[in-house]
C-alpha cells in the first residue's frame, strides 16, 4: 500500500485552512491536521474541512465529456471524447464571433477555481476580444469592494487574522462567522472576546450564533443597516468621539460627511431598522471609544441594491474612528463561500485586468504589449446583465466554469430562461441544476485533484498540491482553457507545459504577486501575504504609511439613506431574508453530496417569530408556503424567538433565489438585491 501526505488547502472558504490528505494507492482515505502556528486555522478544521474530501468519490462525478442530447433543461447528454467535445465548442464560438462579433460571447470564472484557472479563463476572454468575463464576486463582496477602493484606494483586507485578538472592540455586520467561517470565529474571535475581553457589537435581523458571543445585538429589518451606519456616524461626530488626530492628518471631507449626518438622528434611524434609538447610540458610543476595533461585514451588507452606500457608511465610520492603517486592527469582508480574491485578482472582472487594474485604454495597451494580442478597452457586461443580454438574445454563447447560475443569480426562473437561448459549455465536478441547461458539459477536476494557487481572504497566497488522480477523463481547469484556445487558433498565447508556467506569467504580470513563485509556496506552505514584490517580501499590514488614493488619505463619501431593493407592504407583509448552514456550501452542489454533511443538514426550513407563527397558527415542523413576486418555495417552518417579528429567514442554499428580485441592483457594484425581498407566507 502506498500512503501519501499531500498538502491541501480546504476548498470551503476563504479562511483557506491547511490540511493534508492521506492518498493510500492513488485514492483520498483520510484527512490530518496541519499544526504550523503560521497558517490561518493553526490546526483546526470545521465540519466542512474534516469532510472536505468525501464528495470526491461521488457516483455523480462527471468524468467524460457530455453532448445535449434532449431538449434544453432535461439534461440528457450522450459522452464524447474530449477533442469531439473542444471541437464543437471551438467550431460554435468562431461561428458566434463571425456572425454576432466578440460581445456575443461571455466567460464565467469561479472563486472554486485556482489563481491559474481564473487567469486563463479572463485572459482566453480577451483573446477573443471580449470584456464579458465575470465571477460570483460580483454576487458576493462586489458592495463592500466598490466602498473601500473609493474611500481607502483598495478593496483588501487590512490586517492578519492575528490582529482581530489584539482588538478592544468587534463589530461584525451582517456576517455570521460562528457558521460560515467557524475556524476563523474559533481561533480569533471566540478567543478575543473570552480571553481578552474584548468586546461585541452584532449587527444581523436574527440572533444568529455569532450574536449569542454578543454585548450588543442590534436587529435591524434586512437591509435597513445603513440607517444604523448614518445614526452611529451622526453619534460619533455629534458627540466628538471620533479620532480627531486621524481624521486631520490621514481623512479628507470630513466637514461634508457631517453636515450630510447631521438629519440622521436614532430616533430617525429607529423608525426605518425597528432597532431602538438607545440601542444604537449605545453601540456607537462603544464603537468609538472602547478602542482599537475590527469590523467585518459580509453578504448582510453586501447583498443589497443598498450595499454599496451602505459599506460606504461603514467604511466612513472606520476611517473616523481611526481603525485603519495600524497594528491591532482588521477590516474587511470574509465569504462564507471560497475565496473570491483566486478569481478577483487575475481580474475576472467586466472593468478590471489583472493586479486587479481598472479596464481603461492605458490599461488595455499594457496588457495588449504584455499578451501579444490586442486587449479590448470597452467594459463587458456585469453577471446579471450578461444573463439580461442571453434573454434579449445578444449573448450567443457562454463558457460557465464551476459555476451554477441557475441558482445563484436572483429570480432564478428568469435564469433558467436565459440559459435555453444561448449555446451553453459548462465545465464542472458534478451535474447541476446550470448543466440542465449546457450544450456541452467538461468534466473538471476537483481542488485536491490538481494543482493551484489559492489567494485567502486574508491576502494569503497558499499553493495546493494534487492529492490524488482527477477521476475518469476529468482535467484541471487550466488544461481544458489551453486545449479551447490551441482549438480556436490561438495557441501561441497558451503556450504552457504546467500549472508553474501559468503561475511564473502571472508573477510576471502582476506586480504585487511577483513574489509569490512556485518555488517560494512550495517552500513555504504557509504560503505570503500579497503585496509581495519579491521572493523575500510579504505585507501583513496594508495601509500602514497612508492610502493609495490620489491625496494619500481616505476620502470619505457622505451618503444619503435609500432603502433596500424591496419592502415589505400589504400584499406581501413580511421581510424574506436569508443566511447559511455551517455544514452547507453555495448552492449544495458538493455539500449535498458529502454524506456526514447531508445527514446533519439536509434540507430548507423556514424561521418564524413566535408571535407571527401564532398570529397564522403556524407550529413548528409545519409545511409552509413562502411566496414573493417572482415564485414560491415551501419548507417546514422553525418558529423561534431567535428573529424579529415581521421578519422570516431561510437558509440560501435549496433555491432562495427563485424568490429574489433581479431588476433592483446596486448603482455602483451591479449587485442585485439578493438577500431580502418582501414576501407573505401561509400554512400548506
Ligand atoms: Fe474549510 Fe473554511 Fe472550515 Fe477552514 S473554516 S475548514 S477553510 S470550510
Amino acid at each position: 500500500m502506498a500512503e501519501k501526505l499531500i498538502p491541501v488547502v480546504c476548498p470551503w472558504c476563504s479562511v483557506g485552512c491547511r490540511l493534508y490528505i492521506v492518498s493510500v494507492d492513488g485514492y483520498p482515505r483520510k484527512i490530518e491536521f496541519d499544526y504550523n502556528p503560521k497558517t490561518p486555522n493553526k490546526g483546526k478544521l470545521c465540519p466542512k474541512g474534516v469532510s472536505s474530501y468525501q464528495h470526491y468519490v461521488h457516483p455523480d462525478r462527471l468524468k467524460k465529456p457530455l453532448k445535449r442530447v434532449g431538449e434544453k433543461g432535461e439534461g440528457k447528454f450522450e459522452e464524447i471524447s474530449w477533442e469531439e467535445a473542444i471541437e464543437i465548442i471551438a467550431k460554435k464560438f468562431k461561428e458566434i464571433l463571425e456572425s454576432h462579433g466578440p460581445e456575443a460571447l461571455a466567460f464565467l470564472g469561479s472563486e472554486r477555481c485556482s489563481l491559474e484557472d481564473n487567469y486563463l479563463l479572463q485572459k482566453l476572454a480577451r483573446a477573443l476580444g471580449t470584456n464579458n468575463v465575470e465571477f460570483a464576486g460580483r454576487l458576493c463582496q462586489s458592495s463592500n469592494f466598490v466602498a473601500r477602493s473609493k474611500i481607502f484606494g483598495g478593496p483588501a483586507q487590512t490586517n492578519p487574522f492575528d490582529d482581530i485578538v489584539k482588538s478592544k472592540v468587534i463589530l461584525i455586520w451582517g456576517y455570521n462567522p460562528a457558521a460560515t467561517n467557524p475556524v476563523l470565529f474559533g481561533q480569533y474571535f471566540e478567543k478575543a472576546i473570552l480571553d481578552n475581553g474584548a468586546k461585541l457589537i452584532v449587527v444581523d435581523p436574527v440572533k444568529t450564533e455569532t450574536a449569542k458571543y454578543a454585548h450588543i445585538h442590534l436587529q435591524p429589518y434586512p437591509g435597513t443597516d445603513l440607517a444604523i451606519a448614518l445614526a452611529m456616524l451622526h453619534v460619533i461626530i455629534k458627540e466628538e468621539l471620533y479620532d480627531k488626530d486621524f481624521v486631520a492628518e490621514r481623512v479628507n471631507n470630513f466637514d461634508a460627511l457631517a453636515r450630510a449626518v447631521e438629519k440622521y438622528t436614532p430616533e430617525w434611524a429607529e423608525k426605518i431598522s425597528g432597532v431602538p434609538a438607545s440601542l444604537i447610540h449605545e453601540a456607537a458610543v462603544l464603537f468609538a471609544t472602547g478602542g482599537n476595533a475590527t469590523v467585518v461585514l459580509n453578504e448582510g451588507i453586501n447583498q443589497h441594491a443598498n450595499g454599496s452606500i451602505t459599506a460606504m457608511a461603514i467604511s466612513n465610520l472606520i476611517a473616523i474612528t481611526g481603525n485603519i492603517g495600524k497594528e491591532g486592527v482588521f477590516s474587511g469582508v470574509i465569504p462564507g463561500a471560497h475565496c473570491g480574491l483566486c478569481a478577483a485578482v487575475p481580474g475576472v472582472n467586466c472593468a478590471q485586468l489583472p493586479g486587479p487594474v481598472p479596464l481603461n485604454e492605458e490599461t488595455a495597451k499594457k496588457f495588449s504589449e504584455l499578451w501579444g494580442f490586442e486587449v479590448p478597452s470597452k467594459p463587458g457586461l456585469h453577471y446579471q446583465a450578461i444573463f439580461d443580454a442571453m434573454l434579449e438574445g445578444k449573448i450567443k454563447g457562454i463558457y460557465i466554469m464551476g459555476q451554477n447560475p441557475a441558482r445563484s443569480l436572483a429570480n432564478s426562473s428568469k435564469i433558467e430562461e436565459a440559459l435555453k437561448r444561448a449555446f451553453v459549455v459548462v465545465a464542472d465536478i458534478f451535474p447541476t441544476e446550470t448543466t440542465k441547461y449546457a450544450d456541452i458539459v467538461l468534466p473538471a477536476a476537483a481542488w485536491y485533484e490538481k494543482t493551484g494557487t489559492v489567494i485567502t481572504q486574508n491576502r494569503r497566497v497558499m499553493r495546493s498540491f494534487q492529492a490524488v488522480k482527477p477521476p475518469g477523463e476529468a482535467k484541471p481547469d487550466w488544461e481544458i482553457i489551453v486545449m479551447l484556445a490551441k482549438s480556436i487558433g490561438l495557441g501561441e498565447y497558451f503556450n504552457y507545459s504546467s500549472v508553474d508556467d501559468v503561475l511564473r506569467e502571472i508573477n510576471n504580470v502582476i506586480p504585487a504577486l511577483k513574489g509569490a513563485t512556485p518555488e517560494r509556496l512550495a517552500k513555504n506552505l504557509e504560503g505570503c501575504m500579497y503585496p509581495c514584490p519579491d521572493e523575500n517580501t510579504e505585507t501583513p499590514r496594508l495601509f500602514l504609511k497612508g492610502f493609495p488614493t490620489k491625496s494619500g488619505k481616505a476620502e470619505l463619501i457622505p451618503v444619503e439613506w435609500k432603502p433596500p431593493g424591496e419592502v415589505p407592504d400589504e400584499e406581501y407583509p413580511f421581510w424574506l431574508t436569508n443566511f447559511r448552514l455551517v455544514g452547507q456550501f453555495h448552492t449544495g452542489t458538493m455539500s449535498n453530496r458529502t454524506k456526514s454533511l447531508k445527514k446533519r443538514w439536509p434540507g430548507p426550513y423556514v424561521m418564524i417569530n413566535e408571535r407571527d407563527a401564532k398570529r397564522l397558527g403556524i407550529r413548528s415542523g409545519d409545511l409552509v408556503r413562502v411566496e414573493t413576486r417572482r415564485g414560491s418555495l415551501v419548507a417546514r417552518a422553525e418558529v423561534t424567538e431567535n428573529i424579529r417579528e415581521g421578519v422570516v429567514a431561510m437558509p440560501w442554499h435549496w433555491g432562495f433565489n427563485y424568490l429574489t428580485k433581479d431588476d433592483a441592483i446596486d448603482e455602483f457594484s451591479k449587485m442585485p438585491e439578493l438577500k431580502t425581498a418582501a414576501c407573505r407566507i401561509s400554512k400548506v
